[in-house]
Protein backbone atom coordinates (compact mmCIF):
# COMPACT_ATOMS: atom_id res chain seq x y z
CA UNK A 1 0.00 0.00 0.00
CA UNK A 2 0.79 3.61 -1.00
CA UNK A 3 1.22 6.89 1.24
CA UNK A 4 -0.11 9.59 -0.76
CA UNK A 5 0.59 13.60 -0.39
CA UNK A 6 -1.36 17.00 1.03
CA UNK A 7 -1.73 19.83 -0.36
CA UNK A 8 0.06 21.24 2.26
CA UNK A 9 2.54 18.38 1.55
CA UNK A 10 1.39 16.13 5.02
CA UNK A 11 1.12 12.24 4.54
CA UNK A 12 -1.98 10.72 3.35
CA UNK A 13 -3.07 7.26 4.08
CA UNK A 14 -5.66 5.15 1.88
CA UNK A 15 -8.08 5.36 4.82
CA UNK A 16 -8.07 9.15 4.87
CA UNK A 17 -10.99 10.93 4.24
CA UNK A 18 -9.34 14.38 6.11
CA UNK A 19 -6.38 15.69 5.91
CA UNK A 20 -5.13 16.06 9.76
CA UNK A 21 -2.35 19.23 9.24
CA UNK A 22 -4.92 21.34 7.01
CA UNK A 23 -7.99 19.66 7.72
CA UNK A 24 -8.90 19.49 4.15
CA UNK A 25 -10.95 16.99 3.30
CA UNK A 26 -9.27 14.27 0.85
CA UNK A 27 -10.67 11.48 -1.25
CA UNK A 28 -9.18 8.78 -3.98
CA UNK A 29 -9.52 10.37 -7.20
CA UNK A 30 -10.31 7.99 -10.05
CA UNK A 31 -7.88 10.13 -12.60
CA UNK A 32 -5.35 10.32 -11.00
CA UNK A 33 -5.42 7.25 -9.22
CA UNK A 34 -4.58 8.59 -5.33
CA UNK A 35 -5.63 9.72 -2.49
CA UNK A 36 -5.90 13.43 -3.02
CA UNK A 37 -6.67 16.50 -1.27
CA UNK A 38 -10.46 18.17 -2.71
CA UNK A 39 -11.42 21.91 -2.96
CA UNK A 40 -15.12 22.13 -2.56
CA UNK A 41 -16.91 23.60 -5.67
CA UNK A 42 -20.78 23.70 -4.53
CA UNK A 43 -22.34 21.48 -2.16
CA UNK A 44 -21.61 18.01 -4.51
CA UNK A 45 -18.69 18.43 -6.50
CA UNK A 46 -14.72 18.76 -5.96
CA UNK A 47 -12.06 19.35 -7.60
CA UNK A 48 -9.04 17.61 -7.43
CA UNK A 49 -5.91 19.62 -6.05
CA UNK A 50 -3.30 17.33 -7.76
CA UNK A 51 -5.11 16.82 -11.68
CA UNK A 52 -7.81 19.60 -11.64
CA UNK A 53 -10.51 16.77 -12.53
CA UNK A 54 -14.02 16.95 -11.40
CA UNK A 55 -15.35 14.85 -8.91
CA UNK A 56 -18.31 13.96 -6.64
CA UNK A 57 -18.33 11.58 -3.70
CA UNK A 58 -19.34 8.18 -3.63
CA UNK A 59 -22.83 8.34 -1.95
CA UNK A 60 -21.57 5.83 0.66
CA UNK A 61 -18.76 8.91 1.61
CA UNK A 62 -21.34 11.24 0.85
CA UNK A 63 -24.19 9.59 2.99
CA UNK A 64 -22.73 7.67 5.19
CA UNK A 65 -18.75 8.26 5.60
CA UNK A 66 -17.55 4.92 5.10
CA UNK A 67 -15.74 5.11 2.00
CA UNK A 68 -13.56 7.82 0.87
CA UNK A 69 -13.20 7.68 -2.92
CA UNK A 70 -14.93 10.09 -5.36
CA UNK A 71 -16.00 9.32 -9.17
CA UNK A 72 -16.10 11.49 -12.04
CA UNK A 73 -18.67 14.33 -11.92
CA UNK A 74 -20.86 13.62 -15.11
CA UNK A 75 -23.53 15.44 -14.03
CA UNK A 76 -27.13 14.04 -13.56
CA UNK A 77 -25.18 10.63 -15.32
CA UNK A 78 -22.83 10.78 -12.47
CA UNK A 79 -22.16 7.44 -10.88
CA UNK A 80 -23.93 7.13 -7.67
CA UNK A 81 -21.22 4.47 -6.51
CA UNK A 82 -17.50 4.50 -6.78
CA UNK A 83 -15.46 1.27 -8.29
CA UNK A 84 -15.55 -0.24 -5.16
CA UNK A 85 -18.92 0.15 -3.56
CA UNK A 86 -20.45 -0.75 -6.79
CA UNK A 87 -20.48 -4.30 -5.62
CA UNK A 88 -22.22 -4.17 -2.80
CA UNK A 89 -25.49 -6.24 -2.81
CA UNK A 90 -26.70 -5.58 0.95
CA UNK A 91 -25.21 -3.55 3.69
CA UNK A 92 -25.94 -3.69 7.64
CA UNK A 93 -29.11 -2.24 9.03
CA UNK A 94 -27.25 1.31 9.87
CA UNK A 95 -30.25 2.44 12.35
CA UNK A 96 -28.21 0.35 15.02
CA UNK A 97 -25.35 3.12 15.09
CA UNK A 98 -23.27 0.09 15.88
CA UNK A 99 -23.56 -1.42 12.93
CA UNK A 100 -22.25 1.83 11.48
CA UNK A 101 -19.00 1.76 13.18
CA UNK A 102 -18.76 -2.28 11.84
CA UNK A 103 -20.16 -0.97 8.27
CA UNK A 104 -17.13 1.14 8.15
CA UNK A 105 -14.51 -0.88 9.58
CA UNK A 106 -15.77 -3.69 6.83
CA UNK A 107 -15.60 -1.28 4.06
CA UNK A 108 -11.75 -0.16 4.88
CA UNK A 109 -10.85 -4.09 4.27
CA UNK A 110 -12.71 -4.54 1.39
CA UNK A 111 -11.10 -1.04 -0.03
CA UNK A 112 -7.76 -3.05 0.91
CA UNK A 113 -8.72 -6.49 -1.22
CA UNK A 114 -9.67 -4.52 -4.02
CA UNK A 115 -6.42 -2.53 -4.28
CA UNK A 116 -4.59 -5.94 -3.66
CA UNK A 117 -6.84 -7.15 -6.72
CA UNK A 118 -6.02 -4.02 -8.80
CA UNK A 119 -2.16 -4.37 -8.29
CA UNK A 120 -2.27 -8.26 -9.03
CA UNK A 121 -4.59 -7.23 -11.97
CA UNK A 122 -6.76 -10.02 -11.42
CA UNK A 123 -9.88 -9.79 -12.94
CA UNK A 124 -13.26 -9.24 -11.53
CA UNK A 125 -16.27 -7.02 -11.85
CA UNK A 126 -20.30 -6.86 -11.74
CA UNK A 127 -23.09 -7.97 -13.14
CA UNK A 128 -24.09 -4.76 -15.16
CA UNK A 129 -20.89 -5.04 -16.83
CA UNK A 130 -21.69 -8.75 -17.82
CA UNK A 131 -18.57 -10.53 -16.52
CA UNK A 132 -18.42 -13.52 -16.66
CA UNK A 133 -18.91 -14.33 -12.96
CA UNK A 134 -19.96 -11.25 -11.18
CA UNK A 135 -18.97 -10.22 -7.88
CA UNK A 136 -20.77 -8.90 -4.70
CA UNK A 137 -20.78 -8.21 -1.11
CA UNK A 138 -23.74 -8.60 1.11
CA UNK A 139 -22.31 -7.67 4.59
CA UNK A 140 -25.39 -9.08 7.16
CA UNK A 141 -26.05 -9.85 10.94
CA UNK A 142 -27.51 -12.92 12.53
CA UNK A 143 -31.13 -11.66 13.05
CA UNK A 144 -33.27 -12.94 15.74
CA UNK A 145 -37.01 -13.31 14.30
CA UNK A 146 -39.84 -14.69 16.28
CA UNK A 147 -41.08 -18.69 16.21
CA UNK A 148 -44.14 -18.93 14.49
CA UNK A 149 -45.30 -21.50 17.06
CA UNK A 150 -44.88 -18.57 19.38
CA UNK A 151 -42.28 -21.07 22.14
CA UNK A 152 -39.82 -18.29 21.76
CA UNK A 153 -37.31 -17.17 19.18
CA UNK A 154 -35.28 -18.20 16.89
CA UNK A 155 -31.99 -16.66 14.92
CA UNK A 156 -31.11 -17.00 11.55
CA UNK A 157 -27.48 -17.20 11.30
CA UNK A 158 -25.58 -15.64 8.82
CA UNK A 159 -22.43 -17.67 7.48
CA UNK A 160 -19.05 -15.72 5.74
CA UNK A 161 -18.55 -17.30 2.92
CA UNK A 162 -18.87 -17.45 -0.75
CA UNK A 163 -21.72 -18.64 -3.41
CA UNK A 164 -21.42 -18.21 -7.36
CA UNK A 165 -19.79 -14.96 -7.26
CA UNK A 166 -21.45 -13.36 -3.81
CA UNK A 167 -19.00 -12.77 -0.64
CA UNK A 168 -21.19 -12.84 2.66
CA UNK A 169 -19.75 -11.31 5.82
CA UNK A 170 -21.48 -11.43 8.87
CA UNK A 171 -20.79 -8.15 10.26
CA UNK A 172 -19.63 -9.60 13.83
CA UNK A 173 -16.63 -10.21 12.42
CA UNK A 174 -15.80 -6.45 12.36
CA UNK A 175 -16.29 -6.73 16.40
CA UNK A 176 -13.02 -6.76 18.19
CA UNK A 177 -14.08 -8.55 21.00
CA UNK A 178 -16.42 -11.40 19.24
CA UNK A 179 -13.45 -11.73 16.74
CA UNK A 180 -10.93 -12.54 19.61
CA UNK A 181 -12.93 -14.68 20.99
CA UNK A 182 -13.47 -16.82 17.94
CA UNK A 183 -9.68 -16.33 17.35
CA UNK A 184 -8.97 -18.32 20.69
CA UNK A 185 -11.61 -20.53 20.22
CA UNK A 186 -10.47 -22.09 16.73
CA UNK A 187 -7.00 -21.65 17.51
CA UNK A 188 -5.92 -19.39 14.53
CA UNK A 189 -3.13 -16.92 14.70
CA UNK A 190 -4.94 -14.64 13.18
CA UNK A 191 -8.29 -13.56 12.86
CA UNK A 192 -9.01 -10.28 10.76
CA UNK A 193 -11.59 -8.64 8.06
CA UNK A 194 -9.51 -8.30 5.77
CA UNK A 195 -8.11 -12.03 6.12
CA UNK A 196 -11.04 -13.11 5.97
CA UNK A 197 -11.72 -11.01 2.55
CA UNK A 198 -8.77 -12.97 1.30
CA UNK A 199 -10.11 -15.82 2.08
CA UNK A 200 -13.32 -15.21 -0.01
CA UNK A 201 -12.22 -13.67 -2.59
CA UNK A 202 -9.95 -17.11 -3.23
CA UNK A 203 -13.09 -19.14 -2.73
CA UNK A 204 -14.24 -17.09 -5.92
CA UNK A 205 -11.08 -17.65 -7.87
CA UNK A 206 -11.42 -20.95 -7.81
CA UNK A 207 -14.55 -20.81 -9.31
CA UNK A 208 -13.70 -18.29 -12.28
CA UNK A 209 -10.42 -19.30 -12.90
CA UNK A 210 -9.87 -22.95 -11.93
CA UNK A 211 -13.13 -24.45 -12.46
CA UNK A 212 -13.86 -26.08 -15.78
CA UNK A 213 -10.69 -24.59 -16.89
CA UNK A 214 -7.44 -25.96 -14.67
CA UNK A 215 -8.90 -29.06 -12.78
CA UNK A 216 -6.54 -31.24 -13.44
CA UNK A 217 -3.77 -29.34 -12.41
CA UNK A 218 -5.18 -28.11 -9.17
CA UNK A 219 -5.87 -31.92 -8.50
CA UNK A 220 -2.18 -32.58 -8.78
CA UNK A 221 -1.31 -30.12 -5.93
CA UNK A 222 -4.24 -29.96 -4.12
CA UNK A 223 -5.86 -33.24 -4.17
CA UNK A 224 -9.21 -34.00 -5.08
CA UNK A 225 -11.99 -31.78 -4.60
CA UNK A 226 -14.81 -34.19 -5.80
CA UNK A 227 -13.92 -37.48 -3.29
CA UNK A 228 -14.41 -36.78 -0.85
CA UNK A 229 -17.30 -34.29 -1.19
CA UNK A 230 -17.36 -30.89 0.37
CA UNK A 231 -20.04 -31.65 2.90
CA UNK A 232 -18.55 -35.39 3.71
CA UNK A 233 -15.10 -33.70 4.42
CA UNK A 234 -15.93 -30.94 6.42
CA UNK A 235 -18.17 -33.42 8.91
CA UNK A 236 -15.14 -35.27 9.28
CA UNK A 237 -13.16 -32.22 10.16
CA UNK A 238 -15.56 -30.70 12.80
CA UNK A 239 -15.16 -34.63 14.09
CA UNK A 240 -12.38 -35.48 13.92
CA UNK A 241 -9.94 -32.52 14.11
CA UNK A 242 -7.22 -31.52 11.72
CA UNK A 243 -5.16 -33.91 9.72
CA UNK A 244 -1.95 -35.06 12.44
CA UNK A 245 1.23 -33.42 11.25
CA UNK A 246 -0.46 -30.95 9.23
CA UNK A 247 2.50 -28.16 9.22
CA UNK A 248 4.24 -29.99 6.76
CA UNK A 249 2.03 -29.66 4.04
CA UNK A 250 -0.66 -27.06 4.66
CA UNK A 251 -0.55 -23.49 5.51
CA UNK A 252 -3.00 -23.78 8.30
CA UNK A 253 -5.16 -26.40 10.16
CA UNK A 254 -7.99 -25.20 8.43
CA UNK A 255 -6.35 -26.07 4.93
CA UNK A 256 -6.36 -29.94 5.75
CA UNK A 257 -10.27 -29.62 5.43
CA UNK A 258 -10.99 -30.15 2.27
CA UNK A 259 -9.16 -28.73 -1.22
CA UNK A 260 -11.23 -25.51 -1.25
CA UNK A 261 -10.29 -24.57 1.64
CA UNK A 262 -6.88 -25.45 1.57
CA UNK A 263 -6.78 -23.21 -1.74
CA UNK A 264 -8.53 -20.71 -0.48
CA UNK A 265 -6.28 -20.56 2.65
CA UNK A 266 -3.02 -20.71 0.11
CA UNK A 267 -4.34 -18.33 -1.90
CA UNK A 268 -5.18 -15.70 1.33
CA UNK A 269 -1.68 -16.62 2.55
CA UNK A 270 -0.21 -15.28 -0.91
CA UNK A 271 -2.59 -12.13 -0.99
CA UNK A 272 -1.06 -11.38 2.24
CA UNK A 273 2.67 -11.62 1.01
CA UNK A 274 1.71 -9.52 -2.18
CA UNK A 275 0.20 -6.76 0.28
CA UNK A 276 3.15 -6.87 2.56
CA UNK A 277 5.56 -7.19 0.06
CA UNK A 278 4.01 -3.49 -1.13
CA UNK A 279 3.93 -1.64 1.64
CA UNK A 280 7.13 -2.38 2.23
CA UNK A 281 8.36 -1.35 -0.87
CA UNK A 282 6.30 2.23 -0.83
CA UNK A 283 7.72 2.87 2.99
CA UNK A 284 11.01 1.98 2.24
CA UNK A 285 11.22 -1.08 4.26
CA UNK A 286 14.29 -2.43 2.63
CA UNK A 287 16.07 -6.08 3.34
CA UNK A 288 19.88 -6.23 3.57
CA UNK A 289 20.34 -9.50 3.57
CA UNK A 290 21.19 -11.06 -0.37
CA UNK A 291 18.19 -12.60 -1.83
CA UNK A 292 18.81 -16.40 -3.21
CA UNK A 293 16.48 -18.00 -6.08
CA UNK A 294 16.72 -15.01 -7.73
CA UNK A 295 15.29 -16.57 -11.28
CA UNK A 296 12.16 -17.87 -9.32
CA UNK A 297 9.99 -14.92 -9.38
CA UNK A 298 8.16 -16.67 -6.43
CA UNK A 299 10.74 -17.81 -4.25
CA UNK A 300 11.99 -14.41 -4.38
CA UNK A 301 8.83 -12.98 -2.86
CA UNK A 302 8.75 -15.65 -0.06
CA UNK A 303 12.19 -14.90 0.95
CA UNK A 304 11.92 -11.54 0.99
CA UNK A 305 8.39 -12.00 3.31
CA UNK A 306 10.34 -14.18 5.49
CA UNK A 307 13.15 -12.14 5.81
CA UNK A 308 10.61 -9.18 6.26
CA UNK A 309 8.52 -11.48 8.57
CA UNK A 310 11.08 -12.34 10.97
CA UNK A 311 12.53 -8.64 11.80
CA UNK A 312 8.60 -7.64 12.16
CA UNK A 313 7.51 -10.60 14.18
CA UNK A 314 10.60 -9.52 16.72
CA UNK A 315 9.33 -6.01 17.00
CA UNK A 316 5.51 -7.61 17.63
CA UNK A 317 6.98 -9.54 20.10
CA UNK A 318 8.41 -6.21 21.93
CA UNK A 319 5.10 -4.40 22.16
CA UNK A 320 3.33 -7.91 22.67
CA UNK A 321 1.41 -7.82 19.72
CA UNK A 322 0.75 -11.22 17.46
CA UNK A 323 3.00 -11.98 14.54
CA UNK A 324 2.78 -10.31 11.42
CA UNK A 325 3.66 -13.69 9.60
CA UNK A 326 2.94 -16.61 11.77
CA UNK A 327 2.90 -18.88 8.34
CA UNK A 328 6.05 -21.30 7.95
CA UNK A 329 6.20 -21.93 4.43
CA UNK A 330 7.57 -25.56 3.90
CA UNK A 331 8.14 -27.27 0.45
CA UNK A 332 4.74 -28.59 0.46
CA UNK A 333 3.28 -25.49 1.10
CA UNK A 334 5.52 -23.44 -1.42
CA UNK A 335 4.25 -25.97 -4.40
CA UNK A 336 0.91 -24.77 -3.85
CA UNK A 337 1.98 -21.16 -3.78
CA UNK A 338 3.81 -21.65 -6.86
CA UNK A 339 0.42 -22.97 -8.28
CA UNK A 340 -0.92 -20.10 -7.21
CA UNK A 341 1.30 -17.84 -8.27
CA UNK A 342 1.02 -19.65 -12.00
CA UNK A 343 -2.58 -18.79 -11.64
CA UNK A 344 -2.47 -15.29 -11.07
CA UNK A 345 0.33 -14.76 -13.66
CA UNK A 346 -1.95 -16.42 -16.19
CA UNK A 347 -5.02 -13.98 -15.44
CA UNK A 348 -3.08 -11.02 -15.55
CA UNK A 349 -1.59 -11.70 -18.59
CA UNK A 350 -4.94 -13.10 -20.08
CA UNK A 351 -6.40 -9.50 -19.35
CA UNK A 352 -3.34 -7.88 -20.77
CA UNK A 353 -3.63 -9.69 -24.43
CA UNK A 354 -6.98 -8.02 -26.25
CA UNK A 355 -5.14 -4.67 -25.47
CA UNK A 356 -2.19 -5.77 -27.41
CA UNK A 357 -4.23 -7.39 -30.19
CA UNK A 358 -5.72 -4.04 -30.62
CA UNK A 359 -2.56 -2.33 -31.04
CA UNK A 360 -1.58 -4.75 -33.33
CA UNK A 361 -4.53 -4.53 -35.52
ZN1 LIG B 1 -3.30 18.80 4.18
ZN1 LIG C 1 -6.89 13.63 -9.37
ZN1 LIG D 1 -17.56 4.10 -2.37
ZN1 LIG E 1 -13.39 -21.14 2.96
Amino acid sequence: MNTYTCKCNNTLHFENSQCVSCLREVGWCPECQGIRALEPIDGTSYTCLNCNTQLRKCTNYAVHQVCNRCVHDEGEHTHEFCDYCKFNDVIPDISNPKNKERWYLIEVAKRRLLYNLDILKLPYGTAAEGFELPLSFDFKEDIVVSDPSGSGTIEEKVYTGHADGKITINIAEADPVEREKLRVDFGEPHRTLIGHFRHEIAHYYWQLLVLGKCEDSFKQVFGDHENPSYTDAMNSYYQNGPKPNWQTDYISAYATMHPWEDFAETFGAYLDMVAVLDTAEHVALTINEPIENSGNELLNMLQRYELLGIKINEMNRTMGLLDLVPEVFTAGVVRKMQFIHWLVKKSSMLLRMPAQQTVGA
